[in-house]
């Protein structure tokens, strides 16, 4: 990196100057604060705290971006949560199987904020792409778990549910928007 060959010279020489290293934004004030990561001198108005000490503002940028990765044992909660929500969700939508247009759709509706809302809680409340495909799963696991489950043990509400696929293709979908929207 050229730029900061050009900064370690400049910083150099100016500690070989005034005896003191100054700001390497600030050329004029002298500071004995240096940045945790490049170990570049900062000025008292350059410093940015960070939980993991004071950087400058270049290096305190990077790690604002590597938090926002969420941490795996929450991600793990979101998706078992996904899980287990859309299983007791599927419960209920398998009692409602046979069910018209507009029904389907503000089921879908609820479905989706009900997901969106179980998988926030389970995230700590962390939006993001990871989360919101954890509650879109979690929507369509929710419509899909009944028919895993049940298939072939009532060929009669799987009859009926096959009449009704096309409202609950489009609930899902609908559910599944919802979640990843909000979530996000
Ligand atoms: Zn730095
Ligand atoms: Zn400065």
């Amino acid at each position: 990196m050229p730029a900061d060959e050009a900064d370690g010279g400049g910083e150099a020489t100016a500690r070989a100057v005034s005896g003191q290293a100054t700001c390497y934004r600030h050329p004029n004030r002298e500071t004995s604060i240096s940045c945790s990561s490049c170990a570049r001198p900062l000025c008292t108005d350059c410093m940015v705290y960070t939980p993991v000490g004071i950087k400058c503002p270049d290096c305190a940028r990077l790690p604002r971006s590597a938090r926002a990765q969420i941490k795996p044992n929450k991600l793990a909660r979101a998706i078992a949560a996904a899980a287990i929500g859309g299983l007791m969700i599927g419960w209920v939508l398998a009692f409602l199987q046979s069910m018209g247009l507009f029904f389907a759709l503000i089921l879908g509706y609820l479905v989706g904020l009900a997901m969106s809302a179980l998988v926030l809680w389970a995230a700590g409340r962390y939006r993001g792409v990871e989360t919101a495909r954890a509650a879109a799963f979690g929507a369509i696991w929710a419509y899909l778990s009944p028919y895993i489950i049940f298939f072939g043990l009532d060929l009669g509400s799987v009859a009926d549910s096959l009449a009704s696929a096309p409202f609950v293709v489009l609930g899902a979908a609908l559910a599944a928007y919802i979640a990843y929207r909000r979530v996000l």
